[in-house]
């Protein structure tokens, strides 16, 4: 899977860099793009990070263009927090590769 394939990076969501553990996360994701290398596990790391710590940026469910957050509306809970995770994907990834997952 090489999701960034060749789609530029949209500027990261500005409070990612007053955060340092976000900086460090997407400085090591940005290394693994440039190095045109697999990056799933850092998006990954990315995302969750969010998730967990800065739970009130995660952006609202997707209302067009997303395939997956009706599959993930239809269970009522988020417990394992993926759909958070779906949706934090957008504050650093190009649309199209954000909602691959
Ligand atoms: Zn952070
Ligand atoms: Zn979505």
């Amino acid at each position: 899977m090489d999701p960034i394939e060749d789609q530029p990076l949209p500027p990261p969501a500005p409070f990612m860099f007053g955060c340092d553990e976000c900086v460090r996360l997407l400085r090591a994701f940005g290394e693994m793009v440039t190095a045109d290398v697999g990056c799933f596990t850092e998006q990954l790391a990315v995302a969750r990070h969010i998730v967990d710590d800065h739970p009130g940026e995660v952006p609202p469910p997707h209302t067009r263009n997303c395939d997956r957050c009706p599959h993930y509306a239809a269970y009522a809970d988020d417990r394992g927090g993926l759909w958070a995770e779906h949706r934090a994907r957008d504050l650093f990834l190009p649309e199209a590769v954000a909602r691959l997952l």
